[in-house]
């Protein structure tokens, strides 16, 4: 139901091969890296949703593929697990189960082994290979080699759509590496990249917003914003991602994908249609619009910092070299000062912040209008509040828009106006359940609308941006600053938007 009004909402020009890709339905997936913990967390139990839900072919089957030594069977006992740890047990009816069970295959693959590609090719039916997605859930270090042994096996036709999940790279020239070496292979258009942000439903609902009411587009610039936060926190520590982590830091793991197409999607220009042509071409001219950071700029807009040890709820964390057991100059946490030069955001600046070890679990966009010119209001006692709206992303799914009111009453003490919020729930205004956003990109992958996966132009955008910080960091010589686990960063991050009169926005509700 759900999807049949978003297609609604396409324009007719919208069904063309150029714009969405060729119009076909993959009859399999082909699933690398499967005994991971991606698609044990959020891949299995998102195509477990997909089936009972009947969104997924009759006669589809995913093909499981990972180096362990496992049999179908054993595989099928993973992926049960997998589901029965994530799905609420009311969706858990075992006929459902152990029909989508039925779907699943196992092949033991080494992608370093071309015999291993031929054999994994073997085990797909004729029709299958010829309507293949395929998905990549493995280190970005072997995507060069699987997309090779996938053309000697001959799955790479122009049927093959193939999703690469993130990091896209460590910097620009690795991300063009892995670009480059999938592109030799696939074209553009059926490459998936994944940012699994873009699957979550209040980011779509940041377009709906925008370009399904009429009410805040003429506001949406420099005339009617002051500024605008973006914020990730998670209260986790490594979680056992050591060595991936302490190579990347949060720049590379939130900023350079999550943040800035969060940013990009804020920002962009009203596309003229909504399909992948038309949305990641307005994303991409954001991306270049992003302002270089400079020797000056580095230093005076941006803070990093590392936990140490302290306080989250009720218990005590280790520090973050604690938990790594070395010496470390990773950050995370950073906060950045922003700014979009093009006549729509001019002197608007964007304050993004993301760190680990935070209060609490949140992500959110916050937009702070102007205040009004004038307050007839101050002469009968009453300050006035600037409007506010909210995008919550997690924990919860809200929007939320904060204008004032007039308290009730006589006014004999002054007129006395409150700023209440109004509420656009996400889970109580509509039926349903919360998805998982790998469900609606893994869909999409399927069906072959690109519209929520990330262009290589705007990959390498984001890369080139996020490089040049960290060459300003190395140049300045800038070392993370220590920030107590349990809090919102160093004290320098609420400088850097205290010296424009600003705050973050309280994030503790
Ligand atoms: P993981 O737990 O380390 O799993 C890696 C998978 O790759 C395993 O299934 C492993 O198979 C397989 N593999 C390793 N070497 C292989 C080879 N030579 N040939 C074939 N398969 C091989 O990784 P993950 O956490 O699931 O992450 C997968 C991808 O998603 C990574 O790119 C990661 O950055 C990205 N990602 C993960 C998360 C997350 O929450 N986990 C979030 C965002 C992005 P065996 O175990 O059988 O050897």
């Amino acid at each position: 139901m759900q999807r049949k009004s978003l297609d609604m909402t396409r324009s007719p020009v919208d069904g063309t091969s150029s714009e969405r890709g060729p119009l076909f339905r993959s009859r399999a997936l082909l699933l690398f890296g499967a005994t991971g913990d991606l698609a044990r967390r959020m891949l299995l139990p998102s195509l477990f949703n997909l089936h009972h839900e009947g969104l997924l072919p009759a006669d589809f089957e995913i093909l499981a593929t990972a180096r362990s030594s496992l049999n179908d069977d054993a595989f099928r006992l993973f992926a049960s697990t997998a589901i029965r740890a994530v799905i609420p047990v009311e969706r858990l009816a075992e006929s459902a189960i152990n029909d989508f069970l039925r779907k699943l295959r196992y092949v033991r693959t080494d992608v370093s082994d071309t015999t291993d590609c031929v054999n994994l090719a073997a085990a797909l039916r004729a029709d299958q290979r010829q309507n293949l997605a395929i998905f990549l859930s493995t280190a970005p270090q072997l995507f060069e080699q699987t997309i090779s042994g996938l053309r000697h096996a001959g799955l790479a036709s122009t049927q093959t759509r193939v999703g690469l999940e993130k990091p896209l790279g460590t910097d620009l020239q690795s991300s063009r590496f892995i670009n480059d070496a999938v592109m030799r292979v696939f074209a553009e258009e059926n490459i998936f990249r994944i940012d699994h942000y873009l699957g979550k439903e209040t980011v779509q609902n940041l377009l709906a917003l925008r370009f399904g009411n009429s009410l805040f587009e003429p506001l949406w610039n420099s005339s009617g914003i002051d500024h605008i936060q973006i914020t990730i926190a998670e209260t986790v520590g490594l979680e056992g991602r050591t060595a991936y982590f302490d190579q990347s830091g949060v720049l590379r793991d939130m900023v350079q994908n999550h943040m800035l197409q969060l940013l990009a999607l804020i920002a962009m220009e009203p596309p003229t249609h909504f399909n992948a042509t038309a949305v990641r071409d307005e994303k991409v001219k954001v991306l270049r619009s992003l302002r270089p950071f400079d020797h000056e700029s580095v230093l005076r807009d941006t803070v990093i910092g590392q936990y140490v040890s302290g306080t989250i709820g009720n218990g005590v964390v280790p520090g973050y070299v604690d938990e790594l057991d070395k010496a470390s100059i990773t950050e995370t946490f950073v906060a950045l000062k922003v700014h979009i030069d093009n006549w729509r955001w001019r002197g608007v600046p964007f304050y993004l912040r993301t760190g680990k070890r935070m209060p609490a679990r949140r992500s959110e966009i916050f937009v702070q209008f102007k205040p009004v010119p004038h307050s007839i209001f101050e002469e009968r006692g009453s300050a006035l509040s600037a409007n506010k709206l909210v995008l919550r992303l997690q924990p919860e799914e809200y929007v939320r828009l904060l204008v004032m009111t007039k308290e009730p009453g006589l006014d004999r003490e002054g007129v006395l106006l409150r700023e209440l919020p109004l509420d656009l729930s996400l889970t109580t205004a509509f039926s349903g359940r919360r998805r998982i956003a790998y469900e609606r990109l893994l869909l999409d992958l399927i069906e072959g609308d690109s519209t929520l996966f990330v262009r290589r132009d705007e990959v390498e955008a984001q890369w080139r941006w996020i490089d040049a910080i960290r060459a300003g960091w190395m140049r300045t010589g800038m070392f993370p600053e220590p920030y107590a686990a349990g809090t919102w960063g160093p004290s320098a991050a609420l400088a850097l938007i205290a010296r424009d009169d600003a705050s973050w926005h309280a994030l503790n509700t």
